[in-house]
């Protein structure tokens, strides 16, 4: 019989400290240090009472819910014991509850409990870790689709045309003594073939977008010594900063250098070099520019002047997986009247104040979304604010976060796209052993297959890596369940 856990689930410090209870014995024990009996209490109620020791001195007035197996987090007969936050009564209660036969929760244990007993998969397992940790309207809705079942539902789909696809070729091979007998159109089951791996493949591609909404998406801020990079950058921070020193009372060293457009964290990269605004391009380096652009997802180039046309492609050149947008600052310097900046042989036309941006990639894109049109020069002045809102709809605009919705899976979880990769693998070799060759990115079918014997063989195995991502219908290791639940806190 499995023990029963306890542990505080709420952060230190609060007005009221929740303790949860899980296991066959949670009634049991806390009828022992509660003023009522709660032994046949019935599911899904809230109790009244004292937690007292020995019967008789109460330690604080609560409220227990009470959750009766299966209808609960975990699945087992669980409690929930509202207290205050003081940190003696709650450990006070833990130590309770642990004299009476409670052992401390591990990590993740609630929610890993809840997998094994069923409650749950363990993509959506690790959506709890994500949408506890999530701090934006986007990471918030990447987590709450996952939970809800979003990349399940899409496994289980794929997973039944795998099966199908198995056992046509297993009917095949168990008849393949009547050569007179065609089960399967070969050209059929390599379509079918092609259409799941392109599954594989488009939910593999939103790892990218996944990524980026879970860790922020880098943006570079490039440009000549004294064209208003550090002041742009503390433009754009303002106001964000002067937010978070309010809320947390933070100091301004200790914040990364983030902000958050429309629900979604873009991470200045490498600012520290652009602070320094004393530094000469020689001290810094045009090699530490190429580096920011290395590690940069959107590219910020600031000019004031006409670039050459050397400088330009090199850019461009620089910038071809990246989304690159092309700023001319203090306009504020510039008469009315001075024709906007040309740029060879980038531009396509006349100078917009604000823009569709100009984007050389698309790197974020899930497969078949659109890509994001190349624009003209944004203009702004950094110093006075103008056109600073223009900006941030650019910057946002060539992150190209796809809008998610149920319908939009999208994979975040670093296991879960290596699970992906490797069905890919499998499946390509399926689709090779069918008589298929890859040319330019498309599959296509040379020549009638070899045996269906391999080809099931390889088949099991994209079925084994998609059953890894959820853990149903496969043996997941205690290795890989440490592997995800020690990254849990305890109580969650
Ligand atoms: P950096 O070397 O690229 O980081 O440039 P800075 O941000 O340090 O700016 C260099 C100088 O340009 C400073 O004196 C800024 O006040 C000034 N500057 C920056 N942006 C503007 C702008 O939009 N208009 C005007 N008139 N001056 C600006």
């Amino acid at each position: 019989m499995s023990s029963t856990i306890c542990a505080l689930a709420t952060a230190p410090g609060g007005a009221l400290g929740i303790i949860r209870i899980s296991g066959p014995q949670t009634l049991e024990i806390l009828s022992r240090i509660f003023t009522k009996d709660l032994r046949n209490a019935q599911p899904n109620t809230i109790h009244y009472g004292h937690i007292i020791v020995q019967t008789s001195n109460p330690i604080d007035e609560v409220l227990v819910s009470v959750f009766r197996a299966p209808h609960s987090y975990t699945g087992e007969d669980s409690a929930e014991i509202s207290c205050h936050g003081s940190r003696y009564i709650l450990n006070k209660v833990i130590e309770l509850l642990i004299q009476n036969g409670c052992r401390m929760a591990e990590p993740g244990e609630y929610t890993q409990r809840a997998f094994l007993n069923g409650k749950m998969d363990l993509s959506q397992a690790e959506a709890v870790a994500d949408l506890i940790a999530s701090s934006n309207k986007a990471t918030h809705q990447l987590a709450i689709s996952q939970l809800r079942g979003g990349i399940s539902t899409e496994l289980s789909r794929l997973r039944e045309q795998l099966l199908k696809l198995t056992s046509l070729l297993e009917l095949e091979l168990d008849f393949s003594d009547h050569e007179d007998l065609e089960f399967a159109d070969r050209s059929e089951l390599f379509e079918l073939t092609k259409e799941i791996d392109n599954h594989i493949l488009k939910l593999a591609h939103s790892f990218e977008a996944g990524q980026a909404i879970k860790q922020g998406i880098p943006v570079a801020i490039i440009g000549k010594t004294n064209v208003g990079k550090s002041t742009l950058l503390n433009r754009l921070l303002h106001e964000e900063r002067a937010i978070v020193s309010d809320v947390h009372g933070t100091t301004r060293d200790t914040i990364e250098d983030t902000i958050d457009i429309q629900g979604v964290t873009f991470r200045f990269i490498d600012t520290a070099g652009i602070r320094q605004t004393t530094d000469t391009i020689e001290q810094i380096g045009i090699s530490r520019t190429y580096a920011a652009i290395e590690k940069a997802r959107i590219v910020l180039w600031l000019i004031d002047a006409e670039p050459t046309q050397e400088e330009v492609q090199e850019i461009q050149e620089r910038c071809q997986d990246k989304s690159l947008i092309i700023i001319q600052n203090k306009i504020d310097t510039q008469p009315a009247t001075q024709p906007p900046i040309e740029l060879c042989p980038l531009a396509t036309g006349g100078t917009q104040e604000t823009s569709n941006l100009r984007s050389s990639s698309a790197r974020l894109l899930p497969e078949g979304r659109k890509k994001p049109q190349t624009s003209n020069l944004l203009r702004i002045s950094a110093k006075h604010g103008t056109n600073i809102d223009a900006l941030e709809q650019a910057i946002y605009q060539a992150a190209n976060i796809p809008t998610i919705s149920d319908s939009d899976i999208i994979v975040s979880n670093a296991r879960h796209y290596n699970a992906l990769l490797s069905a890919h693998h499998n499946i390509s070799r399926v689709l090779e052993g069918m008589g298929g060759i890859m040319t330019n990115g498309e599959w296509s079918m040379i020549h009638e297959s070899t045996s269906g014997d391999f080809l099931s063989e390889d088949l099991k195995l994209v079925l084994d890596d998609l059953a890894d991502i959820t853990g149903q219908g496969r043996i997941v290791t205690n290795e890989i369940l440490s592997n995800i639940f020690t990254h849990f806190c305890v109580g969650k």
